[in-house]
């Protein structure tokens, strides 16, 4: 509006130059936003994987100690993420928009063939809007089940925590559309 309003004047003004120049400067504060908001809380809900309740803790404090942005805290009442574990072909999975909302499943086979808080922060990840890279290294979470069931790693690495917090450097809550993000044959898995 305002600089529609710039625009109106500098047209029907005989001098031209002045209006001109305001456009770029009125556009410079949007450009140049440094503000810090506060962290943004996603609250979560382990009471229906009720195995993995421990690892489910363990895998947000992992996340909760490697960025700021966004923080992870378990409150079912206020719930916009919930833990559930059950038996599934296809293995563990996140179902989720990426900004903190759906639920994660937690498969009982793979639960005992790798690490589990691995799995837990990993899934976690998700929900915090990273993807899979299965042909990852073990020091980066979201390759998963990539490097086998010895890697024990965790926690995110460097990229993948300022990757988060870029997601999350709006300070609010958004929504997007809910999809399900897991290899539907685990052979590399989670
Ligand atoms: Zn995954």
């Amino acid at each position: 509006m305002i600089r529609k309003t710039f625009l109106s004047v500098a047209a029907g003004a005989a001098l031209v130059v002045a209006p001109i120049t305001a456009g770029p400067a009125a556009a410079a504060p949007v450009t140049g936003d440094d503000v810090t908001p506060a962290a943004v809380t996603v609250y979560y809900d382990a009471s229906g994987a009720p195995s993995y309740a421990s690892q489910i803790r363990a895998g947000a404090a992992n996340w909760n100690a490697s960025v700021g942005n966004v923080r992870l805290v378990e409150n079912p009442s206020a719930a916009t993420l919930d833990f559930y574990e059950g038996s599934d072909p296809s293995g563990s999975y996140a179902y989720t928009d990426g900004h903190g909302n759906g639920y994660i499943f937690l498969d009982h086979t793979q639960m005992g063939q790798y690490a589990q808080v691995r799995i837990t922060a990993h899934e976690t990840g998700h929900a915090l809007g990273l993807p899979d890279n299965y042909s990852g290294p073990c020091s980066e979470l979201m390759s998963g089940g990539g490097p086998g069931t010895s890697c024990t790693n965790a926690h995110p690495n460097g990229a993948e925590a300022s990757r988060v917090e870029q997601l999350w450097s709006g300070g609010e809550r958004t929504r997007g559309e809910l999809r399900r993000i897991g290899e539907e044959v685990p052979a590399a898995a989670f």
